[in-house]
């Protein structure tokens, strides 16, 4: 039997339209180096402003401006032959959870048009991701890497530099920079 990976999407596979159309709505030219928050719209202290901004999202398809990062296409799939690989993907935006349905839409069409060798019957949509259990899990974000799944791997992120070796080794996770080190790890 195949072992099972648990594979975030956004910031690990791509970098989904955020950076673009908060830039687009802003009329400013951040780059990821300019936030060190999980969620961008953080840099916009008015809460009447910050909603403004996530209707503004919801008007796109967000992966409309992704870029898958560097690698991750070519080790997906080598991966798939020897693992499972289910996506797991949060798609409810914390400040409009009622109008989250194109997030789910936009994530999958994204998915199967770009990622011929996935599974869609293995796609998880979920915000509550530290509840699954797999063999390997890799995800940008460290709480939902708390649980008991046995490899997991932190991927490397703007918003996840600061977190310190130590700290990592404390919890069990091993921190990854890129698809060269997840190749290192889950194919040699
Ligand atoms: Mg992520």
């Amino acid at each position: 039997m195949k072992k099972k990976i648990l594979l975030d999407l956004d910031d690990v596979i791509c970098e989904p339209g955020y950076l673009t159309l908060i830039n687009k709505f802003l009329n400013t030219n951040y780059t990821l180096d300019d936030f060190d928050t999980y969620y961008l719209d953080d840099i916009i202290e008015d809460e009447e402003e910050k909603i403004k901004l996530n209707h503004f999202y919801l008007k796109h398809n967000l992966y409309d401006y992704a870029k898958v990062l560097p690698n991750a296409y070519d080790i997906m799939e080598k991966l798939s032959e020897k693992y499972d690989i289910y996506i797991c993907s949060a798609c409810i935006p914390v400040l409009l959870k009622e109008k989250s349905g194109r997030c789910f839409v936009d994530k999958y069409n994204y998915l199967i048009n770009n990622f011929p060798f996935l599974e869609p019957e293995k796609f998880i949509f979920t915000n509550s991701k530290n509840i699954i259990k797999a063999d390997v899990q890799i995800d940008d974000r460290l709480s939902n890497l708390r649980n008991d799944t046995k490899i997991r791997l932190l991927f490397t992120s703007y918003h996840n530099k600061n977190i310190s070796d130590e700290y990592l080794k404390e919890v069990g996770v091993i921190r990854v920079n890129n698809w060269l080190e997840v190749a290192d790890i889950l194919l040699n």
